[in-house]
């Protein structure tokens, strides 16, 4: 049986120009390399699996190589590159202060500072996870760190940057990691399957690179994953199969009601998404970046800040040339409101429904307020259409909340506060303290100056739907008449 080796490690870059994603970093190296300012500590920090390590072990090759090429690579052929590739050389020494963070590791490590390397120039000493070291090991440790000898460089390598005291700090060059672009993970995905022989949907390189946020290393390890579950096929399907992603077309059919008004369907799709297995805030969010998805595809400047396959960018552009700007703020808001709201639900799964009602009727509300306003009707004494008319309410200091009671209480005061003259409603001397002013008619109106335009019944009806939005209006009623 063929010896398997991840790809991570099989295809673990070994000079200075395959390291993805790190330029800056790399260049800098190959600089101080070449000038030949080399700094007797380094800290390299960063998330995990973007190169921290990789470039010690390179810097380590490098510098010790005997013949160095023009653009200050290894050469991979003299007596120590040979030996730094096969993992036999005695220039580099790795120590995992995860689970060596003790005072006698760190003695040890400094006993061993002082033997000068036999073969090349400088010993490297690699830290991993540096942070983990205890307090005395870090105090045992600083005295080598400020005046090691001259052959002794030392690097450092951490996730938690902020856990290093800052006499460490102090006495170490800094460089900070990126996380690698999706589009660069997306290339190396490509080329390694191109040289295992395996074929790899964009999308599926995509959902691959999207799910390692950033680290390649994670990135390689979840397409090892893919390929000994799907085979040497790695299709868009069996990658969201198996890292249980919910499929983009869903966001696309969700859009697709809410800009019908289709509430049914929103919500039968919702419960088959459900009974998936997919869980429902991860399911709002993905809601939330599907419209910032869509208002970043309307615009060609934006257009280069959607990190997916071409295929999708093409139905990203194609649903988003049927959404207005209104329409995609409102939903961001919406979906925005309902996450912040998320935790203090306790009905979560009828809270994201709520959330998916308010986004069908999105466009309804819009429709009803850019339709002209009916004549008034001059004879009748009762006047019920109102040239609109908009309130604002004086600036009030903040109040604390009111504490909401019941839902009778709600709806009447609700009711009480519109501006419509219906026969139950009595008026509040309350609203003396409000200034009105007309506005255009087509003006956009917030979600809650448009309640006022419904009937009472209608009214009571919508909110009784809509409960987070009642308790909103709620408090906001009550600061307006304090
Ligand atoms: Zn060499």
């Amino acid at each position: 049986m063929e010896n398997f080796i991840v790809s991570a490690r099989k295809y673990r870059p070994t000079t200075f120009s395959t390291v993805i994603g790190q330029e800056t970093i790399t260049q800098t190296l190959k600089n101080s390399i070449s000038t030949g300012h080399l700094g007797q500590a380094y800290l390299f920090c960063g998330p995990r699996g973007v190169g921290k390590t990789t470039c010690a072990r390179i810097f380590a090759k490098t510098i010790n190589c005997q013949n160095l090429s023009a653009d200050v690579e290894a050469c991979n052929e003299c007596e120590s590159c040979k030996s730094f590739n096969n993992s036999t050389s005695f220039n580099i020494f790795e120590l995992d202060a995860a689970s060596n963070n003790s005072v006698d590791d760190i003695r040890q490590l400094i006993d061993q500072v002082r033997i000068p390397p036999q073969v090349g120039k400088y010993s490297v000493y690699i830290i991993d996870e540096v942070h983990m070291l205890s307090q005395q090991a870090f105090n045992a440790f600083l005295k080598t760190l400020e005046e090691p000898p001259r052959h002794a460089i030392f690097i450092l390598a951490t996730t938690e940057k902020h856990k290093i005291i800052p006499t460490i700090i102090s006495r170490c060059q800094i460089f900070d990691f990126n996380r690698i672009k999706i589009d660069d993970i997306v290339r190396q995905l490509t080329n390694v399957a191109q040289k295992e022989g395996i074929t790899i949907e964009p999308e599926a390189a995509n959902v691959i690179a999207t799910k390692a946020s950033g680290g390649l290393r994670d990135a390689l390890s979840i397409f090892d994953q893919i390929v000994s579950f799907s085979g040497k096929n790695v299709t868009y399907q069996s990658t969201i199969d198996n890292l249980n992603v919910l499929d983009y077309e869903y966001f696309f059919t969700m859009t697709n009601y809410f800009l019908a008004g289709d509430y049914s369907s929103a919500l039968i799709t919702f419960d088959e998404i459900l009974n998936k297995g997919f869980d429902d805030r991860n399911f709002l969010l993905g809601l939330c970046s599907h419209f910032r998805d869509l208002l970043v595809s309307k615009d060609p400047r934006t257009l280069k800040l959607l990190e997916v396959s071409d295929k999708t960018k093409q139905h990203y552009m194609e649903q988003s040339a049927k959404c207005s700007p209104d329409f995609l703020f409102s939903a961001l808001d919406i979906s925005q409101q309902f996450d912040e709201n998320y935790k203090e639900s306790n009905n979560k799964r009828l809270h994201i429904e709520l959330a998916m009602l308010q986004l069908c009727n999105i466009v309804k509300k819009k429709n009803e307020v850019d339709a002209p306003a009916p004549k008034p009707v001059e004879s009748t004494p009762k006047q019920i259409n109102k040239p609109i008319e908009k309130k604002v309410a004086e600036p009030v200091p903040e109040q604390p909340k009111t504490v909401v009671t019941g839902r009778t209480t709600q709806t009447s005061q609700i009711i009480i506060d519109t501006n419509i003259s219906a026969p139950s409603v009595k008026p509040q001397p309350q609203i003396a303290n409000l200034k009105t002013e007309t506005v255009p008619e087509k003006k956009v109106e917030t979600p809650i100056q448009q309640q006022k335009k419904y009937s009472p019944e209608e009214q009571y009806s919508e909110l009784a739907k809509i409960n987070p939005l009642l308790n909103n209006l709620k408090d906001r009623l009550d600061l307006r008449r304090d």
